[in-house]
Parts: C-alpha cells; sequence; structure tokens
C-alpha cells in the first residue's frame, strides 16, 4: 500500500520545513522525507540571520544573539567600523533553531521522516511515486539543497556557480566589542569574505571562496592571528558547503515538481545568505500550493515565476567584485569615504531579498 500524501518535500531544511509547516497549517497532508537522523545534526551554515527573518518566524530569543557593529578588514589588515543604529544581526544556536521549524511543522501536522533520503520519483497516473513506490503524491517539493536529485531526477535546472565555505567553532575565544568582523581577502577567500562573528555560547570562525578555488582554514586562521587573541581558545566543530550563488535555476518546475530554497538557487549571490529566502519563499509555496488544492485556479509554479528573486543587481556587484577588486586595490579604497557607503549598504540596508 502506497504511503499517500498530497505533498511530499524532499529535504528537511529551512525550506523544505516551512513550507511543510505552511501546508499542514492550512490543511494539505504533507510528509517531508529527509535523510539525517534528526532535526539540528550535521549543520552546514553559520546561521546569521537578519532582524527582518526573526521577527516573521518569531525565533525565539534564547537561541539568538544580536551583533550589531561590524569590523571590516582589508587584505593589508587595517580596518574601518561600521554600525547602523537601527540594524543589527542575529547569529543563532542554528541546531536550535532547525529543531525549533521541525517542531513548528509538526505541531501544525506534517509528517517528518528523520533517516529516510529521497532517491528516485516518476510520474504515474495523475500522481508521483517516490522511492520505488513506498510514498505517493500529488506535488513533489525539491528542497534538497544545493546539488538536488529532484532537479535531476525532472530534469530541471540546476545550480552551476558555488561558494564553498568552511567554518570553525571555538569556545573561549573572545572578540573585542562583541563584533562581526569581516575579511576581505581575494587570496584567501576569493570572490567572498572570511568572517570571525560571535554566537550563543561560541565564535564562528570560517571563510568560502567561489569555486573551483578552496577555502584554506588553517591559513585563514593562521592569519587572524594577527588580529585576535587565539590563546585558550579550541575548536569545538567544524563544518562546510556549498553555496549556490548563481541565481534562481532554470526551469525550476516541471508540472507538479517545484524547487525551493537553495535546489532553486534562491540564496543572495553578493551576502550568500540563504536561510531567509528558503524560509520566505517555502512559507509562500506552502500557502500558494494550499490555494490551489483548495480550487484556486493559478498553478503554484506560474506564481512563484512571478515572485522568485532573480537577484540581477547582486549577480553584478559579485561578478564585479570576483573581477574587479585584488588586493591591492581592497587595501587602497578601504578608508575611502564612497567605498565606506558602499560597504555600510551591503551590511545594513534593510534586506529586500530581491
Ligand atoms: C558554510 C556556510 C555558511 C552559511 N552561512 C549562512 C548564514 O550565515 N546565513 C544565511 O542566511 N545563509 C547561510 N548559508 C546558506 C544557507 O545555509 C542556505 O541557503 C540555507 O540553509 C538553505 O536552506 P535549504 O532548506 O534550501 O537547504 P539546506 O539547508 O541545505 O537543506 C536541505 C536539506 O535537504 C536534505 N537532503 C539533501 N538531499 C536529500 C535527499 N536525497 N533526501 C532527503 N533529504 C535530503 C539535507 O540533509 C538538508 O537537511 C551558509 C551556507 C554555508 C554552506
Amino acid at each position: 500500500m502506497l504511503n499517500y500524501s498530497e505533498v511530499l518535500i524532499a529535504g528537511g531544511g529551512f525550506a523544505g520545513l516551512e513550507c511543510a509547516r505552511a501546508l499542514a497549517a492550512a490543511g494539505i497532508s504533507v510528509t517531508v522525507l529527509e535523510r539525517k537522523k534528526a532535526a539540528g545534526v550535521g549543520m552546514h551554515t553559520t546561521g546569521i540571520i537578519v532582524g527582518e527573518c526573526a521577527e516573521e518566524f518569531s525565533v525565539p530569543e534564547h537561541i539568538t544573539r544580536k551583533v550589531r557593529d561590524v569590523r571590516l578588514f582589508a587584505p593589508n589588515l587595517k580596518y574601518i567600523d561600521l554600525q547602523a543604529a537601527d540594524y543589527f544581526f542575529l547569529t543563532t544556536d542554528t541546531p536550535a533553531l532547525m529543531r525549533y521549524f521541525s517542531d513548528e511543522a509538526e505541531k501544525a501536522g506534517a509528517t517528518i521522516l528523520y533517516d529516510t533520503p529521497y532517491e528516485n520519483a516518476v510520474e504515474k497516473n495523475g500522481n508521483i511515486e517516490v522511492n520505488n513506490g513506498a510514498f505517493s503524491c500529488k506535488f513533489l517539493i525539491g528542497a534538497d539543497g544545493p546539488r538536488s536529485k529532484v532537479a535531476d531526477h525532472f530534469n530541471l535546472g540546476q545550480n552551476t556557480k558555488f561558494l564553498l565555505g568552511a567554518e570553525a567553532e571555538y569556545e573561549g575565544l573572545n572578540l573585542p566589542q562583541n563584533s562581526f568582523y569581516c575579511f576581505l581577502d581575494q587570496t584567501l577567500a576569493y570572490g567572498y569574505l572570511g568572517w570571525v562573528i560571535p554566537s550563543v555560547g561560541v565564535t564562528q570562525v570560517g571563510l568560502a571562496c567561489r569555486m573551483p578555488k578552496k577555502p584554506d582554514i588553517d591559513a585563514f586562521t593562521a592569519n587572524m592571528k594577527n588580529v585576535i587573541d587565539f590563546s585558550g581558545a579550541k575548536v569545538v566543530a567544524r563544518r562546510g558547503g556549498l553555496i549556490p550563488v548563481g541565481g534562481l535555476v532554470s526551469p525550476f518546475a516541471r508540472g507538479n515538481v517545484i524547487l525551493l530554497g537553495d535546489s532553486a538557487g534562491i540564496v543572495s549571490p553578493l551576502t550568500a545568505g540563504g536561510i531567509h529566502t528558503a524560509l520566505h519563499y517555502g512559507k509562500i509555496l506552502g500557502e500558494t500550493i494550499a490555494k490551489y488544492m483548495h480550487g484556486n485556479s493559478v498553478h503554484p509554479a506560474n506564481v512563484m515565476a512571478k515572485i522568485y528573486p532573480r537577484f540581477y543587481l547582486k549577480q553584478g556587484m559579485r561578478v564585479a567584485y570576483e573581477n574587479l577588486a585584488p588586493n591591492f586595490l581592497l587595501n587602497a579604497i578601504l578608508t575611502n569615504p564612497p567605498f565606506k557607503k558602499l560597504a555600510s549598504d551591503v551590511f545594513f540596508k534593510r534586506k529586500t531579498l530581491l
């Protein structure tokens, strides 16, 4: 006997869980297949969110920490301090954040099957059969991360441009002023940056590079020791992963199969932030499918085609940064007022998701 749900979601990350919550809240039967053994294990993300995200999803305060100040370093380790009185970032206890979204989805009535990978799917008799017929559904959502199997199986667009991130989590490392330290360095962190940021109970030290270059966390840490005191600090966890930065994949849907989150490529190509977009569009996709199942005539893929972000401006800024900002130039312009203004806008302008 097939296990039937109206919607089946491959991947129980931020996108899949929030989509499942919205569907279940609207009375749609939904099952999430997640290959990890439990919510919050094996996290790959730094977990920084913006204030708007915490507000939109009522993220519990006790699993977050506010960070207001940014210290931006040039490759020669000279720095400027950036502040915005009315803006802040939140670092998070990321496993706890993931458990929060998992609990919210389950409370709304979604079924989440951990330790259950999505393996394959075929269309059959108007439904989609998944994992050799073990599951069946009307809609299949690919929320299975940057290298989506769902995209592959249904001949959908796939991410081709990536940053590769690597991070070490430290105990006993305290930053002066509790700031978010960002390091521009096209040798160590080509096309992106390095960071040291206080989180909930720990400090995260990481960097990302535009692939095919690879991040060397040890070389980065060695350089950081020129400006941060690492004595007494110890690494308690390491993580890393791919961040798609090529923008929305095309096509992102075929029939009743729709991609979401990193699978769809909806990550900011400039800031590499994807948690808020994953949650925000996860919620909208869930609500839109529910309306369709309840009789609205507009297909969810057509709704999402109108609202999924394309990031054209941010794509342009990314390409310009990668190609036109060698280290000597970054050293020279760091303290220029126009550069300072641009950096402030990138960090502090209220994030439009677009
Ligand atoms: C090093 C690093 C640091 C980052 N830092 C930030 C940050 O600070 N702030 C921010 O906003 N964004 C950050 N990002 C990006 C952010 O993590 C992602 O954009 C976000 O997690 C996207 O959510 P998602 O649900 O689409 O994908 P994911 O979080 O990748 O979730 C996909 C889920 O699908 C599961 N899965 C995959 N394949 C299968 C399968 N076959 N069957 C079942 N399950 C499967 C995975 O186990 C995973 O749980 C970072 C990314 C990296 C790699």
